[in-house]
């Protein structure tokens, strides 16, 4: 027997629909990319999502094309995402730290035909112009006051004048809920960057579930700041979930230094953010450096690389904040795991806090994990049995976008690269990802772990820790670090702090001291570059 309930397909066109005529006053604050804050609400954004819908129409764009934007978290980001899914076509989200060559491989593989971009990336637009063929058109979001004198970019709109010069009246078309709603590449550490292509079914599973009380925990009294990028991953799907929880939205825009974050949490009540590592360290330091404190801010959610425990540590016990520290890759839309316990809730102190913060907690419903041994055989959840994580559910990729590749096994698992145990209570623990591992004399290191005990010295800002070629270990772990502004401190002194924390084979053997780590597209520090930086290091003679 059937069910016997209304069928609607699930379409990101109904989040904005629901937040305009639920909490159509609700506010949406942007600070765009020259630094002045724009303000309005769902309702206005529904109105020019609707123009954006009608802007396509008129240009000819059909269901299923691809439309592109490279922009930061500001207003019209958010209204590209609705208006360009919402009719049908696919938000092609493209990640502007990426270089010139792969955002030009990217764009022509997914054959974008329009492009929409901050005023930041003209110089860069311009350069790749002449080398996508698929683009019609290229759309500044800006105002026709603030349009370039002078461009070589053929066919080059201003985003408001569009919206200007067209109807806010646009009927949502309804179609199957499998199509695909936006398109990510990931930054393929090797080859080139893949297309994972996320339907508008997973979309709003995904944005619902992050949505609930062990996820995120969004409602309508919050005010979220997602400092993680619209061009990644769809924000961890925040611009999604806010829009259904009826939650004030905050776009930093492209400042995303301590200060500017800070100021922005202040003045708009901020309760909710979230993103990758550094970015916390950097607010932290901006904090304690002018002895200041958070007045509404919450809950602060961290992924996309290990939260070092330090850092945990001062935003729990210093500030009282709820950290959320999960897991998740482009291929399984973001959140897969989320780890939201507290000290107190948990009645335990804070070193065996920051311990259990150090795991990424358990699988939300929609998605599940386990760790398989070199056979794919399962191993014991027992805290201690490391393999590959592989993970299943409603919001995984399944094959690559045009790559007539299936990036799952047999049993319909899709193979993470990353390394991890799972805990008896049922929280996975990454120990590294597969790469990253350093295979020292025959044993494996964690670079992961390494990486905890520098991150906890005071006077360190930043720390990598990479293998090296050795001469005789095969390889051995090499310490890179930034430390802290002003902070100055000897290689013995770093390396004493390893000292009683871990085996004695395991310590790196030497420290370089950096101004700078480098950074990959997505805001972590970028191995591979350090890796060939530093690859004779071990062995110069
Ligand atoms: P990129 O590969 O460019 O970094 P992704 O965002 O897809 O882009 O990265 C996903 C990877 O980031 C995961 O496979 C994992 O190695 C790492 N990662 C994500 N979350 C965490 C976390 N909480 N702790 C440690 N590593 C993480």
């Amino acid at each position: 027997m059937l069910g016997l309930m209304q069928q609607l397909p699930l379409l990101t066109s109904s989040f904005i629909q629901y937040a305009d005529r639920w909490h159509g006053e609700r506010e949406i604050v942007s600070r765009l990319p020259d630094g002045a804050l724009h303000r309005y609400t769902y309702s206005d954004a529904h109105r020019r999502a609707k123009r954006v819908a009608n802007v396509l129409q008129q240009w000819g764009v059909v269901p299923g094309e691809r439309v592109a934007t490279l922009a930061w978290n500001t207003h019209r980001h958010f209204e590209l995402y609705y208006g360009i899914g919402g009719c049908g076509a696919v938000t092609h989200t493209i990640n502007p730290r990426y270089t010139p060559e792969q955002i030009t491989y990217i764009v022509n593989h997914a054959e974008d035909t329009y492009l929409f971009f901050d005023s930041t990336f003209l110089p860069l637009v311009e350069a790749i112009a002449p080398h996508c063929p698929s683009v019609k058109g290229f759309v500044l979001m800006v105002g026709p006051e603030q349009m370039p004198q002078q461009t070589s970019l053929p066919n080059l709109h201003s985003y408001e004048s569009l919206l200007d010069n067209i109807s806010e009246r646009f009927e949502w078309p309804s179609f199957d809920e499998n199509r695909t709603a936006s398109l990510c590449y990931t930054s393929g550490t090797t080859g080139n960057p893949k297309g994972v292509a996320y339907s508008h079914r997973s979309t709003s599973l995904h944005a619902l579930v992050a949505c609930m009380p062990n996820a995120m925990g969004l409602g309508r009294q919050d005010c979220v700041l997602p400092v993680v990028p619209l061009f990644h991953i769809n924000a961890w799907e925040l611009p999604y979930s806010c829009a259904m929880a009826g939650a004030k939205l905050v776009l930093p825009g492209p400042n995303l230094d301590g200060e500017s974050l800070y100021q922005l949490m202040e003045s708009e009540g901020v309760t909710v953010t979230a993103g990758v590592p550094t970015i916390w360290n950097g607010l932290l330091n901006y904090v304690e450096a002018n002895g200041l404190s958070f007045s509404t801010l919450k809950k602060v959610g961290t992924g996309g690389s290990a939260c070092p425990k330090a850092t945990t540590r001062v935003l729990h016990e210093k500030h009282g904040l709820q950290v959320m520290h999960g897991w998740g890759m482009t291929e399984t839309s973001s959140l897969v795991t989320l780890n939201t316990a507290t000290a107190k809730e948990q009645g335990i102190g804070m070193e065996d806090y920051c311990d259990l913060m150090a795991m990424q907690g358990p699988p939300v419903w929609g998605s599940d994990i386990k760790v398989v041994d070199e056979q794919g055989g399962e191993m014991p959840r027992d805290g201690k049995s490391a393999g590959e994580l592989m993970v299943k559910g409603h919001w995984i990729c399944s094959e690559y976008y045009q790559k007539g590749e299936r990036a799952l096994n047999e049993d319909g698992w899709f193979a993470t690269g990353d390394v991890a145990v799972i805990t008896p209570e049922g929280n996975l623990h990454l120990t590294d990802r597969l790469k990253d591992m350093i295979k020292s004399g025959g044993e494996w290191i964690s670079s992961v772990e390494l990486e905890d005990i520098a991150m906890a010295h005071p006077k360190v800002e930043q720390a990598a820790v990479i293998g090296v070629a050795h001469p005789k270990w095969d390889e051995r772990p090499l310490l890179i670090v930034k430390t802290k502004a002003g902070e100055d401190v000897s290689k013995q002194a770093l390396l004493n702090s390893f000292e009683g924390n871990i085996a004695k084979w395991s310590m790196p053997d030497d420290v370089i001291f950096l101004q700078e780590l480098p950074l990959g597209a997505t805001g972590k520090i970028h191995k591979l570059t350090l890796r060939e930086q530093f690859k004779n290091h071990y062995c110069r003679d």
